[in-house]
């Protein structure tokens, strides 16, 4: 199978006050396929909003692509360089092919103007050659709503205050979800909220994507949720993924000593099971990252070799071929598992 979105050594960086650029993205390869789940987990800061918003083109303005290539096979199987694209081409494939809920966007809803507006303001600005007439809009939007499972009569109308936050959140997946695009990107898209309403969006995603037949990329700092929703994980450190595989792969048998500390730092969700435990220490400074492997100052299992070399990623478990296989950025990785500390 084609993947839909093949990403090569992406790097990303920011110019910062002294005008020094310090990456952010520093060389991340994956391939997502047609109604598959990726979810990219990893703690704050480790570049998981820098590459999704990388991959739409929406960096913010000190951000820059440095290198790499994003291939996007659509409707052309020869496929289109996502970073070669421009103005309108660009503003049409973006969210028409490829749109992103973007972190802490619950609050981003415009707060004077009523939910039905944002939703005509998007489709006109993504669809400018189509003259869409009121009610083709309006119907578009109401369509979008219930599928989210949203009463769109009580929705359109309302002021984005009046929305409660699982409400507001299902009306921005819904947002997303309007031009009907292939791959669909989710920022933290349940962080702000209680954990009812969390396993329903979550829930609701699951359908979706069974009835829409999307991707995701799923971007998210909880493995619960993660595993619940996700085909393949890709765990990232500093600007890379040091780890990615199947679900049950990564989940089962983590391969990098960090994957593991990130596992065995969820709270358990029986009482008296194990108790969690934190990852010592801190993700590096990425303007002073050591010279070896990034995570080695925190690492139980670091030698003098990790010290000197960055470990690439490297199969540690086959697939059939054509299907991606479990990989790891860590020398020892052979004696790491879920149950010695990091
Ligand atoms: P979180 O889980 O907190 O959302 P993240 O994994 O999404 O974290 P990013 O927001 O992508 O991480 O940040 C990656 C790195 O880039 C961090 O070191 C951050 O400080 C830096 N960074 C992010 N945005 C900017 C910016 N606009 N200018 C300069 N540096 C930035
Ligand atoms: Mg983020």
């Amino acid at each position: 199978e084609t993947a839909l979105l093949s990403v090569r050594d992406l790097r990303v960086a920011y110019r910062t006050g002294g005008g020094r650029m310090v990456e952010a993205v520093r060389g991340v390869d994956f391939d997502l396929y047609p109604e598959q789940t990726l979810a990219l987990v990893g703690e704050s800061g480790s570049g998981k909003s820098t590459l999704g918003l990388g991959l739409l083109r929406l960096l913010p303005r000190t951000g820059h692509i440095t290198g790499g290539e994003v291939v996007y096979r659509g409707s052309d199987p020869e496929g289109t360089d996502v970073l070669r694209m421009e103005g309108s081409r660009l503003r049409r494939w973006r969210w028409s092919e490829v749109a992103m809920v973007f972190q802490g966007a619950m609050n981003a809803f415009n707060p004077v103007l009523k939910v039905g507006d944002q939703f005509a303001d998007t489709m006109r600005a993504h669809l400018p050659r189509q003259r869409l007439g009121k009610a083709q809009v309006r119907e578009r939007s109401a369509e979008s709503l219930r599928a989210v499972r949203l009463e769109p009569g009580q929705v359109l109308d309302s002021y984005p205050h009046e929305l409660s936050g699982g409400m507001r959140q299902r009306a921005l997946i819904a947002l997303a979800l309007i031009l009907e695009p292939r791959v669909l990107v989710l920022d933290e898209p349940t962080t702000a909220l209680d954990l009812l309403t969390q396993r329903a969006i979550v829930d609701m995603l699951q359908e979706l994507r069974a009835e829409r037949g999307f991707s995701m990329i799923f971007i998210s700092h909880d493995l619960a949720l993660a595993s619940e929703l996700a085909d393949r994980v890709a765990t990232m450190y500093a600007g890379r993924i040091i780890e990615s595989g199947t679900t049950p792969d990564l989940f089962r048998a983590p391969r990098h000593p960090y994957t593991v500390g990130l596992i065995r730092a969820v709270p358990p969700v029986r009482a008296g099971a194990v108790e969690p435990v934190s990852i010592p220490g801190a993700p590096p400074n990425l303007a002073q990252l050591p010279p070896g492997c990034s995570f080695a100052p925190r690492c139980g299992h670091a030698t003098d070799a990790c010290e000197a070399t960055d470990p690439a990623l490297r199969t540690v478990e086959a697939r059939p071929a054509g299907q991606p296989s479990h990989e790891a950025a860590c020398l020892h990785w052979e004696s790491v598992r879920l149950d010695t500390a990091p």
